[in-house]
Order: C-alpha cells, then sequence, then structure tokens
C-alpha cells in the first residue's frame, strides 16, 4: 500500500485493485506538472479525482494552464489559457481487452461509461489529463481573433517591388517625354 501511494504523488499509473482497496476507493491528486506532447508555458496545476465504484472508474478534473499555440494565420506563436472541467465514467470490464461483442446491443448515452479497462489493470491519470486538455484545444488557433495573418505580409511582400518597378517605368517615361 505505501508503494501504491508514493507512486500517486507523482501522477504515474494507478493500479485499479489498490485504488479498490482504499478506505474509500478514492484518490484525489494534485496536478502541479507539465505533461508530455503538451507545450504549455505553465505546469498544468488543478486537481483530478478517483473514485472505484464496483464496476466502473468515476474520473474527474479540474485543470488549467497556459498553452503556447501558433497561429494559424500568421504562425506566430501565442498563450492560450486553457482550462478543463471534465468527468467520464471508465467501464471495468475483464474482456476490455477482447473484441466488443458484436451482437450485444448496447444503448450509449452520454453519461453511460464508453471507455474500459480491465480491473486488474491500470489507470493512466497523465494519459487521461491529456486527452481530457487537448479536447479544449480550439479547433481554429489564432493568436487574434482580427489576426490579419500573413496574408497582409505577403501582399505588401508582392506589392514592393511591383511598385518599384513601376516607379522605374514611370521615371522612364517621364524622361522619354522630356527627350521628345
Ligand atoms: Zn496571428
Amino acid at each position: 500500500m505505501e508503494e501504491f501511494f508514493k507512486g500517486l504523488e507523482r501522477m504515474e499509473k494507478i493500479h485499479i485493485p489498490g485504488l479498490e482497496a482504499l478506505p474509500q476507493h478514492t484518490v484525489v491528486l494534485e496536478i502541479d506538472e507539465f505533461l508530455l506532447g503538451l507545450d504549455s508555458l505553465t505546469p498544468i496545476q488543478g486537481q483530478l479525482q478517483i473514485i472505484h465504484q464496483g464496476n466502473y472508474l468515476q474520473v474527474s478534473t479540474e485543470a488549467q494552464a497556459i498553452v503556447t499555440l501558433k497561429c494559424d494565420r500568421c504562425l506566430q506563436q501565442y498563450n492560450h489559457r486553457l482550462t478543463v472541467e471534465a468527468a467520464e465514467l471508465i467501464w471495468l470490464s475483464p474482456e476490455s481487452d477482447a473484441a466488443v461483442e458484436p451482437n450485444l446491443e448496447i444503448e450509449v448515452t452520454l453519461d453511460d461509461p464508453v471507455e474500459t479497462l480491465s480491473p486488474q489493470g491500470y489507470f493512466d491519470p497523465q494519459d487521461w489529463l491529456y486527452q481530457q486538455l487537448s479536447l479544449q484545444l480550439p479547433y481554429r488557433q489564432l493568436c487574434d481573433q482580427n489576426c490579419e495573418g500573413l496574408m497582409e505580409e505577403i501582399a505588401q511582400q508582392v506589392e514592393q517591388p511591383l511598385d518599384r518597378r513601376w516607379a522605374a517605368l514611370e521615371s522612364l517615361r517621364t524622361q522619354l517625354q522630356h527627350e521628345i
């Protein structure tokens, strides 16, 4: 059991039977760390609660971080405050590794557990939190709603040499007019 608690401090994988053996079948993890794969300026901070409910895990979190994103328009990096408030039920099924019975009719509503884990297996809080945070990432990443992006810069770059050529042509024409 001591080993079990040591792992919890570092958001390591949680052995599901160990969780069930706890008096309240519950662990609350204090989150204050960077997550692999998520480019964040600050560590992710918040809480993650896992309750063993017999045949399912009830997992919930409230967390936030400042992540570094790349603007879709101007390609500049910018900071974005990411907050997540999520809850999910994870079904514990011994057959979770096996293929789901195709003839089994299951009515899936939003509240029903859709993910499954083996009751003898592990729950990975880092991976779960990463998924929840990823879901909160904006579909369109813009440094600013009014970002003009590269379009203006490209337009200027294209216009300038043209202007110079027109100017050269213009001065040539003036020169010719004077000579005539
Ligand atoms: Zn931008």
